[in-house]
């Protein structure tokens, strides 16, 4: 395939943290144009939700309560979208939290979970799933690997260090994985978003990060979640040969 690719019939997508903000954003505009979706998170209610929406309007999607920090949840997770769907050939591993903390004084379980879900997490992700793409690759297929990551990753932010490490690993890893998956033409590449407005901010609990975000909402616009997945719609739109390998993305008016 040598030209854009609006029309994503035949794909088979799986999104982690789709039950809100960037993933379920991007399963509804994959479906929409044509990718049979696999949607995974944690909250049944809301993945089932969207599959229904998703139905609605005439496309294919597979709700899958999955815990991505959960290895056997995972494994399962990859079975039933080989039963349902037959192989992946699109992975949005985008599941994540950001939790700011000062270092010392930063609950356990934050700074814990923090790595637990956006390094080990992602991890499981591509290791469950990368067979499956290898597999899709094999029969000839346009393969893609996309992890979400942030500007977080190349940048300084005070009481970010925990979350910003933990995306710098995503980056870096993807920059690894495209050297080793590529040539077995499976794209890999990693979105670095700037601000967005999602659910991600509604977990905070350190003052001075809500204080930074209430100011920061004054002067900028947000991204939104529509922002993310268009541009993975971009990008898995790309002709087969291209790997757009990272994407920064950011509020015009973010200043860093
Ligand atoms: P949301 O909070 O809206 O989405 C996070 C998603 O991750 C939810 O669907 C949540 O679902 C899921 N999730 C959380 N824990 C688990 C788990 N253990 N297993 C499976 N799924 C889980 O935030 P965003 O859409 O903003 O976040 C998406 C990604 O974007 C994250 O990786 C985040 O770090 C990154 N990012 C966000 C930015 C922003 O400003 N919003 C900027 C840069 C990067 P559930 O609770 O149902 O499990």
């Amino acid at each position: 395939m040598n030209t854009i690719a609006q029309d994503l019939t035949g794909r088979v997508a799986v999104i982690t943290g789709a039950s809100s903000g960037m993933g379920r954003a991007t399963a509804l505009l994959l479906a929409s144009r044509g990718a049979r979706v696999a949607l995974l998170a944690r909250r049944k209610d809301a993945l089932e939700q969207l599959a229904a929406d998703i139905r609605a309007q005439g496309g294919t999607a597979l709700a899958i309560p999955t815990d991505v920090t959960d290895p056997a949840s995972v494994e399962a997770a990859a079975a039933a979208v080989l039963a349902e769907f037959g192989n992946a050939d699109l992975v949005f591993n985008n599941a994540g939290l950001m939790l700011p903390g000062a270092i010392g004084a930063q609950p356990q379980r934050e700074w814990e979970t923090q790595i637990d879900l956006n390094v080990t997490g992602a991890m499981r992700v591509i290791q469950a799933f990368v067979p499956q793409l290898e597999a899709a690759a094999a029969q000839g297929k346009v393969v893609d690997l996309i992890n979400t990551s942030s500007i977080a990753s190349q940048y300084v932010y005070g009481y970010f260090a925990v979350y910003s490490a933990t995306k710098a690993f995503v980056s870096h890893l993807t920059r690894h994985l495209r050297l080793e998956l590529g040539p077995k033409n499976i794209r890999v590449s990693v979105i670095e978003p700037g601000i967005t407005e999602t659910e991600l901010q509604g977990h905070f609990t350190f003052q001075g990060a809500i204080d930074w975000l209430a100011n920061a909402a004054q002067s900028i616009e947000f991204l939104k979640a529509e922002d993310i997945a268009a541009t993975v719609g971009f990008i898995v739109s790309m002709p087969k040969h291209v790997n757009m390998q990272q994407i920064v993305i950011m509020p015009t008016r973010e200043g860093i």
